[in-house]
């Protein structure tokens, strides 16, 4: 079995490739622009005996997204299943947000499941066989001061998710969105400490998410334990009000 996994050489997709690695998948996961995290994540899992390829590959560019997949089937084999953890933020609220912040955001987060999409649903609808797990955020589902650009984007998966599901259902393919709250990555880290009290308070199990927490439930999904289960959205959030 292979997977493949966008952006998973740091935070959630890095203890994706982690999990999916312990599941017994070979994967092919691909980052933006730190090799030395990828690296040490290839020697880590490799070392455990699991076949694993690092790309350096923008998920905002099509073309190059293109050539990640198929370079992939043709080390490892045919793609059994996809998982788009690649995200940016650019926070800021609406009236101050420059043009840029706007693209850049939806271009990384929306385009860029689009093309992974793209390419895993093509190949996967023709073996008649495969599933796919895009990664949300809960601020896509209830919005979020300061992230309207990623919010945008984090709902956009959600219908794009949804359409791809019916689309590809009948060729057997799966597809399911994951919403998660606060987890404790890179990305929130730049959260001060104000500000992280605050999210925490409308948290009832009062804590952050592990990456781990998460890469359980994609691994869930991912599985045959879920094999009725496509078109819908997973929150995990530890009980928190958004
Ligand atoms: P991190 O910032 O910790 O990691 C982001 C990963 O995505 C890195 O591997 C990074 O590679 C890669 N990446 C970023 N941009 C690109 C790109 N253009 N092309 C390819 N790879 C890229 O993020 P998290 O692990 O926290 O988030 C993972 C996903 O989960 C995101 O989609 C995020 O929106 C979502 N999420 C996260 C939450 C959280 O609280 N952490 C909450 C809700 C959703 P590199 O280091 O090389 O740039």
């Amino acid at each position: 079995m292979i997977a493949l996994v966008s952006g998973g050489s740091r935070g959630i997709g890095r203890a994706i490739v982690q999990r999916l690695a312990r599941d017994g998948y070979d994967v092919a996961f691909c980052y933006r622009s730190d090799a030395d995290a990828a690296d040490r994540l290839v020697k880590e899992v490799g070392e455990a005996g699991t076949r694993i390829t690092a790309t350096r590959c923008d998920v905002s560019d099509s073309a190059e997204v293109h050539d990640w997949f198929a370079r992939t089937e043709r080390e490892l084999g045919p793609v059994n299943a996809a998982v788009t953890s690649a995200g940016i933020t650019r926070d800021r609220p609406v009236i101050l947000m420059p043009e840029t912040d706007w693209d850049q955001v939806l271009r990384t987060n929306l385009d860029g499941v689009y093309h992974v999409c793209r390419a895993a649903a093509f190949a996967m609808s023709k073996r008649r066989s495969g599933v796919i797990v895009n990664l949300s955020s809960v601020s896509g589902i209830y919005g979020n001061v300061g992230q309207a650009n990623y919010a945008a984007s984090k709902a956009g998966i959600i219908g794009f998710t949804k359409s791809l599901a019916k689309e590809c259902g009948p060729r057997g393919v799966r597809a399911n969105v994951v919403a998660p709250g606060l987890i404790a990555t890179d990305m929130v880290g730049d959260m001060s400490a104000a500000a992280m009290e605050r999210m925490l308070g409308n948290v009832a199990l009062g804590r952050a998410g592990k990456p781990e927490e998460v890469a359980d439930l994609v691994s869930f999904l991912l599985s045959d334990r879920a094999a009725y289960i496509s078109g819908s959205v997973f929150e995990i959030h530890g009980g928190g009000t958004f």
